[in-house]
């Protein structure tokens, strides 16, 4: 059987936050039977779109993680409910319900995504759910994937088998250290961008008062004297190695160029990383 799930690029989102804006647009004074209460206007984001600065000056980047409910097939939260209150329907959409699970707070700790939200007023928690009321009326999408201007997000809706190719192919990954037991429907690409870290820097000739960008010059990372990877420089002399893990030990950089080889630079890697100006 087909279900849903979504696929979000973390490089195309620009935070501009048209799909949490489309959620409370959709859900905020609106109750859907069977499917969820209304959201309360302030309190709540079930799309809640993270935010990570990367780097020191001057090489800095910044990453936004829209996080939904990921929809998990093996869901804490549906282990956690009393009386079924959570589920997950056969198209891979996870609903609270919101007559059963009113009065279960401890449903809001049991997701290790935080994507369970107490609405005090009611004494419920919610959460997003997909736009499953539109789904089932013949929508394609929900709201906030139709908001998108970017296609940071989409939306799919294909067998088990076709979504593991192409979770494959796209190298997709899961966010966060639960996602191995949970088994999310959430894919993200680029997903580096918020969990991983770089060092950067920029090859440059002659000193301080008169200088020249150095183009093409080969830069190596190593560690522990192994080449774990090797880029050139480019038209202004800069150069980014990404996706490397947080707080992962001592690196090192040597620059070739034609003049010869020089170890340029020294770093232990805690966060990512502008190592500045290195003259050859
Ligand atoms: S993300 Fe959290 S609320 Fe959503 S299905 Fe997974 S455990 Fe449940
Ligand atoms: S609508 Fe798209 S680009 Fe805008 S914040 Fe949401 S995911 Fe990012």
């Amino acid at each position: 059987m087909k279900k849903f799930s979504f696929i979000i690029d973390v490089a195309m989102c620009e935070n501009c936050n048209n799909c949490f804006l489309s959620c409370k647009d959709e859900h905020c004074g609106n109750e859907w039977p069977g499917y969820s209460a209304s959201q309360p206007l302030h309190g709540q984001r079930w799309m809640n779109i993270a935010r990570k600065e990367r780097g020191t000056f001057p090489e800095i980047d910044v990453a936004y993680l829209p996080k939904p409910c990921m929809h998990c097939d093996d869901a804490p939260c549906i282990e956690a409910a009393q009386d079924n209150a959570v589920y997950k329907r056969e198209d891979g959409i996870v609903v609270i319900d919101p007559l059963k699970a009113r009065g279960q707070k401890k449903l809001v700790k049991s997701c290790p995504f935080g994507a369970i939200w107490w609405n005090e007023e009611v004494q419920l928690p919610q959460k997003c759910t997909f736009c499953a009321h539109l789904l089932d009326k013949g929508w394609k999408q929900p709201r906030c994937v139709q908001s998108c201007p970017t296609g940071a997000l989409a939306f799919l809706h294909v067998e088990d088998d076709e979504l593991e190719t192409i979770v494959q192919k796209e190298n997709l990954e899961c966010f966060g250290t639960s996602s191995s037991s949970a088994r999310p429907r959430c894919f993200y690409k680029n997903l580096h961008r918020y969990t991983k870290c770089f060092i950067a820097g920029s090859v440059a000739s002659g000193n301080e008062g008169e200088s020249e960008c150095v183009e093409g010059a080969i830069v190596k990372l190593l560690q522990g004297g192994v080449l774990l990877s090797e880029q050139k420089s480019d038209d202004f002399g800069d150069f980014k190695f990404d996706r490397l893990p947080p707080k992962s030990g001592n690196y090192s950089i040597e620059i070739e160029t034609t003049e010869g080889t020089k170890r340029a630079a020294n770093i232990q890697l805690e966060e990512s990383v502008s190592v500045g100006t290195l003259w050859v």
